[in-house]
């Protein structure tokens, strides 16, 4: 006699778990059990399209077996339950089964699982949105995208902590996802016609992409290794790929065999940040706005789970002057607002001694969040700032050459050597080099001393050091005047 099981849809793992304890504990062997999805059941003439019995004897299998099932239930092969049951059934008569990682059953499981998994980790690289405009609603963002695998369940929570605050749509072939701030919503498959045009954030997108391609480091084979032809459709920067790559050879001989500036020479051509196509006042601050929030869920580094939230920079878009700090004080902290605390009353003494209003200047941070100690003090408990690691920073680098590209500040003032650093593209030695500088995308960058150095600065020596450090700031004068 043969049992149907039929699980609920594709990714139905909590229903084969289930039912696979139930037949095991009832004592149904693999070949008495032919599994189905949905209304896709084809009993044979035999088959009992009832459930199994119940059992009782007990179960038991190591969690990386239930590891291993929750990624083997995702992949597209629909033998994928017979096999998974059939290892279940193994690993209670054949003990020795969870050490044998030669064996065919398992062999194919793992490499089930793997391909699921590399499923994931592609979706979630190469998925790009487009913002679709509903009357009296804020932007939906919408996405088409091809899975290999029933992935689209496993995947939406990571689209949700990473776009929290934003509307927004997935659709595939088989399910699709909807994000309405407040609720996941799974429906059914799509077509790619229902997902919209390229917009202009897109156009911004593409110039950032030229941008940043560097003609001397193109290895095609490894990039088509990581970003596989099969996604290009969907990606539209691969509409790029072929002529930028077709010019790379002439373009790398070139950059070779060109005379060398005297500011490149100093400059390792790290970070070129994207000169943005005209756009509108409100698309830009639209992007700034969804890069403020994208922000927000950043893990990208371990910081963003200590700290209370992520400070983003603050400022008119278009400001002549980007101010960068190293990152966010206990204070800014708290506020998710960035130089309130001691060091930022510093910075608006020295805009009030020189006269310049603060709307010259959007202000922000090289590391978007608070890295500290918590330290028993005479005083309490306190939380002692402890200074970035370079690997955080460069994890941070992203949003702020997004910042940069969407204030597009005529200069930049970099205040302490954390800031200087992630600016230009190399370790400042912040005493020695105060004074301008140029990046390689030729924006200048003055570089002066963090406010925090003043405040911890011998007392009879401060009010010098602030002095010293507004004539810095006075260097800028031109673009606070612009
Ligand atoms: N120090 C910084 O570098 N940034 C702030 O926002 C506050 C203190």
């Amino acid at each position: 006699m043969r049992w149907v099981e039929t699980l609920a849809h594709e990714a139905d793992f909590d229903g084969f778990r289930a039912a696979a304890r139930r037949l095991v504990a009832a004592g149904v062997a693999p070949d008495d059990v032919a599994w189905a999805v949905g209304g896709s059941a084809t009993p044979s003439l035999f088959d009992e399209p009832e459930a199994a019995p119940v059992g009782h004897a007990p179960v038991t299998v190591p969690a990386a077996f239930v590891d291993l099932c929750r990624s083997v239930v995702l992949h597209r092969e629909p033998q994928r339950f017979t096999l998974l049951y059939r290892l279940l059934w193994r690993l209670q008569h054949e003990p020795a089964l969870r050490h044998d990682t030669l064996d065919a059953d398992v062999s194919q499981a793992r490499l089930m699982a793997q391909a699921v998994r590399r499923d994931l980790h592609k979706m979630k690289a190469f998925v790009r949105f487009r913002e679709v405009h509903e009357q009296g609603a804020p932007p939906l963002h919408v996405a088409w995208f091809e899975p290999q695998h029933h992935i689209v369940e496993a995947v939406a929570p990571f689209f949700q902590a990473r776009f929290t605050a934003m509307r927004w749509a997935l659709l595939t072939p088989e399910r699709s996802v909807r994000w309405d701030g407040t609720l996941l919503e799974f429906g059914p498959g799509a077509a790619r016609a229902d997902a919209p045009p390229a917009d202009a954030g897109e156009a911004l997108w593409l110039t950032y992409y030229a941008h940043i391609f560097n003609p001397a480091r193109l290895k095609l084979r490894a990039m088509e290794k990581e970003m596989p032809r099969r996604y290009w459709h969907n990606l539209p920067e691969a509409t790029l790929i072929s002529t930028l790559a077709a010019g790379a050879a002439e373009r790398s001989s070139g950059m070779v065999a060109a005379e060398p500036q005297p500011t490149a020479r100093r400059l390792p051509a790290v970070r070129v940040v994207a000169v943005p196509p005209p756009v509108a006042a409100d698309e830009r601050e639209a992007a700034w706005i969804a890069e403020r929030q994208a922000a927000r869920q950043c893990r990208d580094c371990p910081l963003g789970a200590l700290a209370t939230q992520t400070v983003w920079g603050e400022g008119p878009l278009g400001a002549p002057l980007m101010v960068v700090g190293e990152q966010p004080g206990d204070q800014e902290d708290l506020q998710g607002r960035p130089f309130v605390g001691p060091a930022g009353q510093l910075f608006d003494r020295a805009l009030g001694d020189l006269n310049w209003d603060r709307s010259i200047a959007y202000v922000t941070n090289a590391v978007k969040h608070f890295k500290y100690e918590p330290r028993l003090t005479p005083r309490g408990k306190r939380r002692i700032h402890k200074t970035p690691a370079q690997q955080e920073a460069d994890a941070c680098q992203h949003w702020l050459d997004s910042e940069i590209a969407l204030v597009q500040p005529q200069a930049l003032i970099a205040l302490g050597a954390t800031a200087a650093r992630q600016l230009l593209g190399r370790p400042v030695a912040v005493t020695r080099e105060r004074g301008w500088h140029t990046r390689p995308d030729g924006l200048p960058v003055l570089v002066t001393l963090h406010p925090a150095a003043l405040l911890r600065a011998d007392p009879s020596e401060r009010e010098a050091a602030y002095a010293a450090w507004v004539a810095d700031l006075t260097l800028a004068e031109r673009y606070a005047r612009a």
